[in-house]
């Protein structure tokens, strides 16, 4: 006799808010804990992607609200977090996911308009969530926070310095914040993906299609991941099975930073 699969309702009753969730491993999240029962912020500046995202989640019975946010601005974040409240009543996790990549340059090949426009999404704009997020939390006396760094957060990344800066950044501060708020109930912990099979991905290889072979043997594993491995790390970070890990760096990178 076949066995009814049992509902995930891990995350009944949480509200969750993802940013970057209009693609990528932020879809992938997002989806996976609205199937877990939680009340899902589908955030980014796509707004066509970001409705679809919530669409998803809605037509698997869940509940999403989908919120346009330029996480660099910090008007648009306020309002975010203000809009998540007042929709759902608060905010329990937030994975803070939105990123942008580096085209492949060496250091003394890169300007100055893509320093800032990098270290603009990928430093300021998770300062930015993590800071409105946790005004909030701190109001409710719990929350957890989940950043999406990189295994360029972790070590050096050839041909993409200001992106290994920005996500050395990012590790920082999920430290540092980890550090200050861990008595306020509140833990912060990050994602360190190896590569992922995302549009980001994607665009990659566009560019530098003999790359392919290369990245997938970076890994042992001698693969990518796929979206829902980093979101299911992401989940078990924001869930209360991990109710004594903080300011931890999580890598999901198919053993490459295990050589
Ligand atoms: P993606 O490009 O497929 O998706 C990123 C999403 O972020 C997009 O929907 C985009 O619209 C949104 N976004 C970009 N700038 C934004 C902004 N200013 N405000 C709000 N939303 C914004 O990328 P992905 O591969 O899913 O990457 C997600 C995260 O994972 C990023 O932080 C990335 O650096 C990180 N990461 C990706 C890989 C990989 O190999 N794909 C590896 C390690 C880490």
């Amino acid at each position: 006799m076949a066995r009814e699969k049992q509902k995930d309702t891990s995350f009944e009753g949480k509200v969750v808010l993802v940013t970057g969730a209009a693609g990528g491993i932020g879809r992938a999240a997002a989806v996976a804990f609205g199937r877990a029962g939680a009340c899902v912020v589908v955030a980014d500046t796509s707004v066509d992607g970001g409705h679809a995202t919530a669409a998803m989640i809605v037509e698997n019975g869940g509940k999403a609200l989908f919120v346009q946010c330029n996480v660099t601005r910090a008007a648009e974040v306020e309002a975010l977090i203000d809009k998540t409240v007042a929709y759902y009543g608060k905010l329990d996790c937030a994975f803070n996911n939105a990123g942008i990549e580096e085209e492949h340059l060496p250091l003394a090949q890169a300007d100055e308009a893509l320093f800032d426009r990098i270290m603009n999404v990928n430093v300021k704009g998770t300062w930015l969530c993590m800071k409105y997020e946790l005004r909030q939390m701190l109001k409710q006396g719990s929350g957890s926070i989940v950043n999406t760094a990189s295994v360029a957060g972790l070590v050096g990344a050839p041909t993409q310095p200001i992106y290994a800066a920005s996500k050395h950044a990012v590790v920082g501060m999920t430290k540092t914040a980890a550090a200050e708020y861990a008595r306020e109930g509140i833990r912060i912990n990050s994602v360190c993906p190896g590569v992922v099979n995302t549009p980001m991905m994607g665009r990659a290889l566009e560019r530098e299609p003999l790359r392919e072979k290369k990245l997938r043997n970076v890994h042992p594993m001698g693969r990518f991941a796929e979206p829902a491995e980093i979101a299911q790390a992401a989940m078990w970070l924001c869930s209360e099975q991990s109710s004594f890990v903080t300011g931890h760096q999580l890598a999901v990178d198919g053993g490459l930073t295990a050589i």
